[in-house]
Order: C-alpha cells, then sequence, then structure tokens
C-alpha cells in the first residue's frame, strides 16, 4: 500500500496567523540589467543588503530569468573561490516507496554529465585545481557545494551547473553507488544519535513525510524496486525531472572575481536549468500529533550514556527572524547560571548539562522545541523530578512573563557580534546563505543578519510562543544503555534499536498541570560580561601584517609571546595559556586524574562563565598530555577578568562528594563507551598509539580504574601545579602592558615553583624499522559489521624542507584517484580516503584508511595494488598536470589568515611543535617554486615504490568485525596474505564452509592450469606482462576459453562450499553476483593469480612486504625481526611482521629527539 501526504496549497499569511510578517518580497527593488559580456538578462537587487561594518566583502543579489535567486560575492582577498547550491528539496520529498531516494540522487549528481561524462571529471577537476566538494540532504533542502582555487572557479562552475541541467545518471554508476549509500548507512548503524533520530521519525504522524526513512539503504532503493520490478534509475529521473527545478534553487557563488564577471559566469552558465514552476512541496499537518504527544519513549542506546529529551511540538516560528523567540527561550532554559535548571540539578548530582532551543529538526510548516539533559546515574532514578525542575522553570517564565530587558540584552550583544564580526570561511558562508535564502518570509535586506542579529521586543509574540511549552504538548525520550524494569517490546526496523512507548505516568502529568515552586529556581541577573570598550588600539592596518609575535618573556617558569593585532582591527583578542607539568600524564591513573580534574572544573567554571559565552567571549579549558591548557577567545575588553576566574577556579579547586560521584562515573562512562567507536577510529587511534612516545590506551586506564578515590584526585590537585613551566601567547587588540599584566595574572595566581628543562616531557615520537608490520585486532564492539584498515607508508622526515613539500604535493595528487579507484569503482566503503601526517621531531607518514564490510586482508591488498600502480600515473602526468598540483598547494599555502583566533592558533601550533618556525610557509613556498615533476617521481621511488625503494617502511592496522572470520597467529604465518583476502571474499559472498586451505589448493592448481594453458611452465608466469601488439586473435580467444574455465571453476568450488542454508534462488543469486567481471572474488582471485610464489614472496617481492635491495636496514630488520618473534609476531609469507600485541611492538621502538627551534629564542626582557 503507498502512502500519500496532503499538500498544502499556499504559504501561509497573516490571514492565517497574526503574528507572520508578509511573505519575502523579490520583485519590488529588483531592476532589469544584462551581463556586460554577453548581454544576458537578470535582475538585480537595488536596495540596501544591511552588510555588517566590519565585513569586507562585496556582495550583489541577482534573480536569473529562470526564477532562480543567486547572491554574488567579490572577496579581493580569498584565494579558494567556492559556491554552494541550496535545492528546496530533501527526504521529505521521497516517495514513500523509495525511501533515501532524495539521498541517492546527491550522490549521483558527482557520478557524470552529458557535458562532463566520465564519472570522476568534476571531483578530478576540483582536486586538480586545489579543491573539494561535498553535499548533505536534509528534509526539505539538499545543499552541494565545493571549493577550488581562485583561477579555476569558471571550470569548476561550468562543471557544478551541469549537475542541475543534464545530468546521466549512468546505469552502472547507479548500480554501484546504491553500494555507497548502504556503506554509508552501515556506518550509522551503531550510532546513538541516528538510532534515536529513527526512533523519533518512526513515532511520528504517519501523516506526515517526517515518519520516513531519509538516508536511504540497499533495501529501500534496489531492494525495493526489484520488488515493484521497477527500474530504479527511472524513479532517479523521476525525481530529479520533478523537483529540480530553477524556482525553488539558491546559489551561492563567492569568488576573487570581480561582481560583474562572477555575475556574468553565474547568469551564463545557470539560466539553462529549466524552470518547471513548482514550487516545493509543502506538507500539512505536523509531525507531532496528539496521538504522538502524551507519551514517553524508552530506548536502549549502544554506548553507555543517558539523555532526558523534552520535544515539544511548535508551529513554525522560523518567520519571526527579527525576535527569534527559539533563541530567547533556549537561553533562558539552557542557561547555566545560578537559579538555572541544571544548576538545580547539577547540585543534587542529578545531570551534567542541559540544552535548549528550536530543533534541528524542523521544515516548513513545523518547529520543535527541544531540552535536552544528559543525566547520570542517580538523575536516571530522578528523571521525573528533573521534569518537574524545568516545567517549574517554565511556569516562572509564564508567571513573569516576557523579560524585556533580558531580550535587549540579547539584542545588544547580537549587534555588537554583527558589527565587529569575524570573517567566515567561504564555504560555511556560501552554504549557511544558500540555505538562508530558501526561507520565504525573509526579506532580501535581511539575509545577511540573520545568522546573527536579534532585534525587538515583542511581548505578545513571545508570550504566545512561551505558551506551547505546556504539558500538553509535549513528549519525553529517555535513552540509555540500561534502564532497570523496562521491558523493551519493540524494535526498529533500520537500525535494530529496541524501544518501547507508554503514556506518560498519570501522577507525573497530574503535578506538571499542578503549580510547581521550586525556591532555588530564578531568572538570571544582568551579564557582566558584556564589553564596554570597544575602542580599538591600532589604527591603521598593517601593509605587511608581522609574521610572528615577540618572545617577551622566557624563564624556567614562564614563556611569553605577545603580538598586537595588526591584520583584522577588531576589538578582538585571544590568550592562549598552556601549564606544562610532567605529572599530569606520566601513568594510566594520573591521566584520569587528569582528566576528572579536568571534567570537575569546567562544571564549576559552568556557573560562572555562562553569561561570558552570551556575551561573545568564548573558552576552553582541557587536558593535555603536558599538562593543561586555557584558550580564550573574543572581545579582548573582559577578556583579562575571564582569565583570573579561570585560573582562580584551578587554584581553589575542592572537589565535593556530588561532583566526584557524578564525574568519576562520567569518566568511567567514557572508558566503556571508547570499544564503541567506529572500526576506523580504532585503527586510528592504534595507528596513533605505535607513533607517539606516550600514550595510554582506553584499556590501560581502565585497568587501574579501581585505584581512582576523591581523596586521591585531591591530593593529585593540590600537588600537580607545585612546579610547572607556562607557555603563553596573547594576540590582539591588548597592549605590550596588557600582554605583561595577563602573564603576571598567571604567575602570581598559579604560584608555582619553575620547571627545570629536563624534567619537560615534550611530545616525541616512535621511529619505526625498515620493512612491513601488520597489527591485526578484532573490532571490540561485537556488533559492528564493518572492519578497517590504516596504512601508514613512512614518507622522509617532516623537520626536512623539501620533503614536507613534497608529502603535501603527492597527498594533492593521490586522494582523488584513491577515492575514485576504491570508493566509487571498487565499492570498498563509504569511509575511504588518503591523509598525512607529520610527526613532530620525527618521520612523516602517507596514509591510506578504508572502513569496509569487506576483510582487511583484502582492503589492503587493494590498497597496496593501487600503490603498485600508482607510480606509472605519476610517471604519465604531464608538466601541465604537475603545473596544477604546485599552483592549488601554492594558493592554499598563501591563504589569508580569517580572524586572530586562526592567527593565533598558527602561532601556537608553532609553538607547540617545538619548531618555533613562524615563517613557516614561506620557506614552504620558497622549495615548491623550485620542485619539478620529476621530483614528486623521485620522492615516490624513494619511500613508497615497492619496487624501486631501498627500504619501505610499512605499517599497517586492521580491525577485524566479529562478524566476519579473522585468521590465526598461525594461519598468518602459513597462508599468504592473497589466500587469506581471497577467502575471505568467498565467506562475504556466502561459501560457509571453505577453509584457508581449500583455497590455497585451489589457488595452485588454477596457477598450473593458466600456466600449460599459456604454454609456459608452471610458477614462472611474472606479474605484468605487457601484451604486445602481435597478439594473434588466436591467443586472445585462448585466453577467453582460459577465463571461461576459471569462472566456471570458481563457481565450482562456490557451489561446494556455499552455506547449506541457502535458498536454490539465493544460490543463483550469490553465483551471480560472484561471477560478475568486478566482483570482490574474481579481483581478489586475479590478484592471487598474479602473486609470485610464496617462496619468492618471502624474498621480498611483495608490495605489502619488506623489501630489502640496498640498505644496510635490512640487516637490521633481520635481527630485530628475530626478537620480534619471541615476542609473539609471526613472519607471513608475503614478509611482513604481522603482531597481535601492539605494546609489546611498541617496546621495541626508539623514541626520537625533542625538536631543535629554528630560531635562537632571545626575549625581549630578561
Ligand atoms: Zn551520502
Amino acid at each position: 500500500m503507498t502512502r500519500t501526504f496532503e499538500l498544502l496549497d499556499s504559504l501561509p499569511t497573516q490571514k492565517d496567523n497574526k503574528f507572520l510578517p508578509p511573505v519575502a518580497d523579490f520583485e519590488t527593488d529588483f531592476v532589469a540589467c544584462t551581463t556586460i559580456e554577453s548581454k544576458q538578462p537578470y535582475s538585480e537587487f537595488i536596495g540596501d543588503l544591511n552588510k555588517s561594518e566590519s565585513d569586507v566583502r562585496e556582495y550583489r543579489l541577482i534573480r536569473l530569468p529562470n526564477g532562480m535567486t543567486a547572491m554574488v560575492i567579490h572577496d579581493a582577498t580569498e584565494s579558494k573561490a567556492c559556491a554552494a547550491m541550496d535545492v528546496n528539496v530533501g527526504s521529505l520529498a521521497d516517495p514513500p516507496l523509495y525511501q533515501g531516494l532524495a539521498h541517492f540522487c546527491e550522490h549521483l549528481l558527482f557520478m557524470g554529465t552529458s557535458k562532463y561524462p566520465k564519472e570522476n571529471e568534476y571531483s578530478s577537476y576540483l582536486s586538480a585545481h586545489g579543491g573539494s566538494s561535498n553535499a548533505y540532504t536534509d528534509l526539505e533542502d539538499t545543499c552541494y557545494y565545493f571549493d577550488v582555487t581562485y583561477d579555476a572557479l569558471e571550470g569548476a562552475l561550468d562543471r557544478f551547473s551541469q549537475f542541475f541541467i543534464d545530468p546521466l545518471f549512468a546505469p552502472d554508476c547507479t548500480d554501484r553507488e546504491v553500494k555507497a549509500v548502504d556503506s554509508e548507512h552501515k556506518k550509522n548503524i551503531q550510532s546513538d544519535m541516528w538510532r534515536q533520530y529513527q526512533i523519533e521519525k518512526e513515532l511520528s504522524s504517519p501523516n506526515h513525510p517526517f515518519s520516513l526513512f531519509a538516508t536511504g539503504n540497499y533495501d529501500t532503493l534496489s531492494g525495493s524496486a526489484k520488488e515493484q520490478s521497477v527500474d530504479l534509475r527511472a524513479e532517479l529521473l523521476k525525481f530529479h525531472a520533478k523537483y529540480y527545478s530553477a524556482d525553488i534553487m539558491k546559489l551561492v557563488v563567492v569568488g576573487r572575481d570581480s561582481l560583474d564577471q562572477l555575475t556574468e559566469w553565474t547568469v551564463a552558465k545557470f539560466s539553462p536549468i529549466l524552470s518547471k514552476g513548482m514550487t516545493k512541496p509543502m506538507f500539512k499537518g505536523h509531525p507531532l500529533t496528539e496521538k504522538e504527544l502524551g507519551r514517553i519513549i524508552r530506548l536502549k542506546t549502544v554506548r553507555q550514556q543517558r539523555t532526558l529529551e523534552l520535544t515539544f511540538s511548535l508551529p513554525d516560528i522560523k518567520p519571526f527572524y527579527v525576535l527569534k523567540p527559539g533563541r530567547y527561550l533556549g537561553s533562558l532554559l539552557g542557561h547555566e547560571g545560578k537559579g538555572s535548571v541544571l544548576s538545580y540539578l547539577k547540585k543534587r548530582g542529578w545531570a551534567t548539562g542541559v540544552i535548549a532551543g528550536r530543533a534541528t529538526t524542523s521544515a516548513e510548516g513545523f518547529d520543535m522545541f527541544k531540552i535536552t539533559v544528559h543525566l547520570t546515574e542517580s538523575g536516571m532514578e530522578h528523571y521525573e523530578d528533573a521534569i518537574r525542575a524545568v516545567f517549574a522553570y517554565i511556569q516562572l517564565l509564564l508567571a513573569k512573563g516576557p523579560q524585556r530587558w533580558y531580550q535587549e540584552e540579547l539584542c545588544r550583544v547580537s549587534e555588537i557580534e554583527y558589527r565587529f564580526m569575524e570573517k567566515l570561511n567561504a564555504v560555511n558562508l556560501a552554504m549557511n546563505l544558500a540555505n538562508t535564502m530558501q526561507q520565504k518570509y525573509l526579506p532580501p535586506g535581511k539575509i545577511l543578519p540573520d545568522s546573527l542579529l536579534v532585534a525587538d521586543f515583542n511581548e505578545e509574540l513571545l508570550e504566545w510562543v512561551q505558551g506551547f511549552l505546556n504539558p500538553q504538548n509535549f513528549r519525553i525520550l529517555l535513552a540509555a544503555h540500561e534502564m532497570i524494569d523496562v521491558e523493551f517490546d519493540k524494535e526498529e526496523k533500520y537500525y535494530g534499536c529496541k524501544y518501547r512507548v507508554d503514556a506518560i505516568p498519570a501522577e507525573l502529568m497530574r503535578d506538571l498541570r499542578a503549580e510547581l515552586v521550586f525556591e532555588e529556581l530564578n531568572l538570571p541577573g544582568p551579564n557582566q560580561f558584556i564589553p564596554d570598550n570597544l575602542a580599538v588600539k591600532a589604527t591603521e592596518k598593517a601593509e605587511e601584517p608581522a609574521k610572528e609575535p615577540e618572545l617577551l618573556r622566557m624563564t624556567e617558569g614562564l614563556e611569553l609571546w605577545f603580538k598586537q593585532d595588526d591584520r583584522f582591527l577588531l576589538p578582538r583578542g585571544n590568550i592562549q595559556v598552556k601549564i606544562e607539568t610532567p605529572r599530569a600524564y606520566d601513568s594510566p591513573l594520573n591521566a584520569i586524574f587528569n582528566q576528572l580534574f579536568v571534567l570537575i572544573l569546567n562544571d564549576i567554571l559552568a556557573e560562572v562563565t555562562y553569561d561570558a559565552q552570551v556575551a561573545g567571549l568564548w573558552f576552553n579549558v582541557s587536558e593535555t598530555i603536558s599538562g593543561l591548557s586555557l584558550q580564550i577567545d573574543g572581545f579582548n575588553d573582559k577578556l583579562p577578568q575571564l582569565l583570573r576566574i579561570l585560573l582562580e577556579t584551578v587554584k581553589s579547586f575542592a572537589v565535593d562528594d556530588t561532583q566526584f560521584e557524578t564525574y568519576s562515573r562520567e569518566v568511567r562512562k567514557k572508558l566503556e563507551n571508547a570499544k564503541h567507536a567506529e572500526p576506523y577510529n580504532h585503527v586510528q587511534t592504534n595507528t596513533q598509539y605505535l607513533n607517539q612516545g606516550t600514550m595510554w590506551r582506553y584499556t590501560d586506564k581502565q585497568a587501574v580504574f579501581g585505584l581512582v578515590t576523591k581523596e586521591r584526585l585531591q591530593v593529585f590537585v593540590d600537588t600537580l601545579f607545585e612546579q610547572a613551566r607556562v607557555q603563553m601567547l596573547v594576540l590582539g587588540n591588548f597592549s605590550e602592558a596588557e600582554a605583561l599584566a595577563a602573564a603576571d595574572i598567571v604567575m602570581t595566581t598559579m604560584d608555582t615553583l619553575p620547571l627545570p628543562e629536563y624534567a619537560r616531557r615534550p611530545a616525541r615520537a616512535l621511529l619505526h624499522n625498515f620493512g612491513s608490520y601488520v597489527h591485526h585486532e578484532a573490532m571490540p564492539d561485537e556488533a559492528n559489521l564493518n572492519s578497517s584498515v590504516d596504512v601508514s607508508v613512512y614518507v622522509g622526515q617532516t623537520e626536512d624542507h623539501e620533503e614536507r613539500v613534497l608529502m603535501d604535493l603527492l597527498l594533492l595528487i593521490v586522494q582523488e584517484p584513491f577515492f575514485d579507484q576504491l570508493r566509487t569503482k571498487e565499492q570498498l566503503g563509504y569511509l575511504t580516503y588518503c591523509t598525512g601526517r607529520k610527526y613532530s621531531g620525527g618521520p612523516m607518514s602517507l596514509r591510506c584508511i578504508v572502513q569496509s564490510e569487506s576483510n582487511p586482508a583484502y582492503v589492503t591488498q587493494r590498497i597496496a595494488h593501487f600503490i603498485r600502480g600508482f607510480r606509472l600515473r605519476l610517471l604519465e602526468m604531464t608538466q601541465e598536470q604537475f603545473d596544477k598540483y604546485a599552483n592549488s598547494l601554492k594558493v592554499r599555502l598563501e591563504e589569508k589568515l580569517k580572524n586572530i583566533f586562526e592567527e593565533a592558533s598558527q602561532f601556537w601550533k608553532h609553538m607547540g611543535s617545538g619548531y618555533y618556525e613562524f615563517d613557516k610557509i614561506d620557506f614552504d613556498l620558497a622549495v615548491l617554486a623550485g620542485l619539478r615533476k620529476e621530483d614528486v617521481l623521485r620522492f615516490w621511488d624513494m619511500y613508497v615504490d615497492p619496487e624501486r625503494a631501498c627500504s619501505v617502511k610499512l605499517l599497517t592496522m586492521t580491525i577485524w568485525s566479529a562478524k566476519i572470520f579473522r585468521p590465526s597467529v598461525a594461519e598468518l604465518a602459513m597462508y599468504p596474505e592473497i589466500v587469506i583476502a581471497l577467502h575471505g571474499c568467498f565467506l562475504r559472498d556466502g561459501a560457509k564452509r571453505l577453509t584457508l586451505e581449500d583455497v590455497q589448493e585451489f589457488v595452485a592448481a588454477l596457477k598450473d592450469f593458466k600456466a600449460a594453458a599459456a604454454g609456459t611452465e608452471a610458477g614462472t608466469a611474472t606479474e605484468t606482462t605487457t601484451e604486445t601488439a602481435t597478439e594473434t586473435a588466436t591467443e586472445t580467444a585462448t585466453e577467453a576459453a582460459t577465463e571461461a574455465e576459471v569462472l566456471q571453476r570458481v563457481v565450482e568450488l562456490f557451489k561446494r562450499t556455499a552455506d547449506e542454508s541457502l535458498s536454490e534462488e539465493d544460490l543463483v543469486k550469490a553465483v551471480a553476483k560472484i561471477s560478475e567481471p568486478a566482483s570482490y572474488v574474481r579481483t581478489a582471485l586475479a590478484m592471487a593469480l598474479e602473486s609470485p610464489p610464496a617462496a619468492a614472496a618471502a624474498a621480498g617481492s611483495s608490495a605489502a612486504g619488506g623489501s630489502a635491495k640496498c640498505n644496510g636496514g635490512n640487516g637490521a630488520a633481520v635481527a630485530i625481526g628475530g626478537d620480534l618473534a619471541n615476542l609473539g609476531a609471526v613472519r607471513t609469507p608475503g614478509g611482513s611482521w604481522a603482531f597481535e600485541e601492539a605494546s609489546k611492538y611498541k617496546s621495541t621502538l626508539c623514541l626520537s629527539g625533542a625538536p631543535i627551534p629554528v630560531r635562537p629564542l632571545k626575549p625581549k626582557y630578561e
């Protein structure tokens, strides 16, 4: 039975609701124009866009003849250009029979258009020009965006615009990309956020499309199409034809070119998009009706967590853009100061956080307001009391009525924020604006200020909105891993999440309707942190801003750097403080204490500093492996005051029972949750573990958790700062005297003894040996379907100027082809990417990361295969292509800093690395200018190419899903990697009774057969024998016959060993699947047949294997190898060392020295 949803035929107006502003007018104040070059018509808005006075960008709002609205933005300093297109259609418009279609359509638009048919044309163009792209599908928006070097914008726009004009939806892409959507869904299955969202959707009104499943998976797309005997591609074409219409598209283009030029391109390239004259669908009704409200939903989470969420049904309040009633209510209900709900709950040890505001899950016609409480264990028992407290506060708000002074404070802060706005990242700006422009009631002049400005006070409207927060109009969601005495009687279809639904207990409802008086609850007082002095010290922007801060003081106890802002000229500042103390991380137990200390510290700070955050000040107190880090940023006027409060709180720290109870459980919960991280997180953590000198894993901490007591924590904190070293940076609208004064605040408040240089514990990298090392580990969360692989190839030294630039360049070149091959073509998994890592004081690595349902042995082989083949691409790279990459890197290096925070972060990074290389960018640019394409190949051959590199250092981390077969250590030693990989592929497709031995024999027999057929002797076939042009037709025919025979044998083997429970029909399907030319089984088999015999491989010719042809390093590796065997590692037939205990292997590695500064550190004041 097909579900249909009722549509609204027109937008609500003041007749429906007296508070509604008029629908935005996009006709008046638009004048007809023609583009300068091609004389094409468009219209331009000539009214005031109300841009912030500190905004240096220039804006032009235009309308194309096809009805599309676009904002073109000129920014003379932007090194990247970008664009975002928001199409006002999303998952709400999915046909109920094909849930996820809008999302699927989003994936497919990237896969070729009539004008640019090549599947990866768009992404390879962008990557060759230093760009990237992405998209997201929301309830009623699908937004596509990209960035690219400023000089390549036109080409990118041309490719991009074709998405909306004539996409191909090539049949084979359509089939393959369903797998990417399916993999994306599988990545989300164990995510509590996604599970909860789907439960909320499922338990909303069936008459509203909000109740559909938005992401889609194989079953809701391909599966459903097969069931309906419908071509999924045809549905896709229908969807695109219906909804991808110019009248519901909003485009934003940002570039360095003039407004006229940007207008020219926009009009020329986007005017051909058809307008189908159909505005987007608006649905009648609300997802939360009487039937859904008044319920309590209990659900079981994957992770250890306890959340209470109250969701109120609201009418659409987005049209009230001037007043922003959601912000007013959210700011009061989510307040953390004295008298707030959170303060009340924390005092009782029931909660650690409250968040309140308009829900992000809203669309035109409806809103929801959510109050989310993070409960503690004891809060879980008192969740009803927590609800009573929230309602008591709501009653207080109703009784006191809307607070004019509070709204005026919000207005004042928002005005200051807008007036002294910092530059937004261009892509974010484009995405946000494109989305904002979809709001039907927002007039042109309010588009730019919309994200920040609050204005006005309208008591009647606020009262009306407040009125919806009542007991008749909400439902409760309670989510936890454990719930005592709760029987979950339902299971959600797509995620398998267990839950139950009941009416809210009558007694609780009665209480909520009665008068609730809580003496402790009170409205907040006036905010002390709103800046008074907004004067800017520097009067003129420096032509060439200083590239480094000045070192004011340098002693054993204090290192102080300072720079007065000469770049942005805003009344803003940033202060960074690191308090180094070696005890903070010297054992797993101390690491826990430090973590606990910082959590409780933040809890104490919340009450005093919430106002600071409301007033536009930001701070972060965090624990690091060297101690404690404090960062504060915002309007400079009150920053020193905030700094003093933070430090005094550190110094006077005293833990009470409730806090200790709450947060020690919190830390234990975090440690327990660590195992539920996604496989790709696990492999990366494991990689970090084997590259960072000191690092405690969650298991190390769990082992000592029993020793954590309140008394010990207090002693730890009391003595933590006895000896410490402060590293500090003061940047922004400050004078030198103010910087010295800030340092005085730190030194006098902390009152510590200096820390001798040799007692410091800077981060150190581990140095790996030549050869190939593989770590195998089982995925600790046994329900996760995915496995993951992280391959690190070590490539040179971080300190080497040339090598580090080559590494950056190489990454630019390799990323897109890697993604295109392993994700798009082979569909190994949604998360597939290449990245780089530079270890301070140590090596650099090129990393290939894949999260996949395929077995890690296979994925590793595919990565190795990609690496082997990539040399040819480097060899074939033309000078022109190389120049594009080099230019991309240059543009990236030259990227201008956007705000004080970015500038501070950059200085801070150079201070933290220990190199103090403030002029790194200049160095890198100089090196880059001298590089040629041969240098990249040389670099590749030196470190990466398995055939040519003197010695490869390779570290492969693998995590195996508990759902798949993982070879034992003995099997790793006995069977070649490719046999294990092939075996895993067979198993994945259903050959349940197949053993590794079967596969080994099968491959050997096939090799003999192929060799005989080719007329050569068995075993001597070499890897890539290029066919010559003289190849005769007979040879081709023989080959085809051989191939057919090989396939025949594969199918036989599969049938012999297939899962006995497979139905005849499923067996036929499985055989068809493995018979496909690019099936995992056939790909693995092809690699197995190409591979040299095991004996030869062990001598070092396998890509994954350690090979050493010209370096004494190999001797060392062999010597160390002997020891490794005694530590439980095994030598695989491919020549790698495989180990299961990471800590033992780690103990054999040497530590790098601390980095040496590239400059003498001479302070201005002794
Ligand atoms: Zn997606």
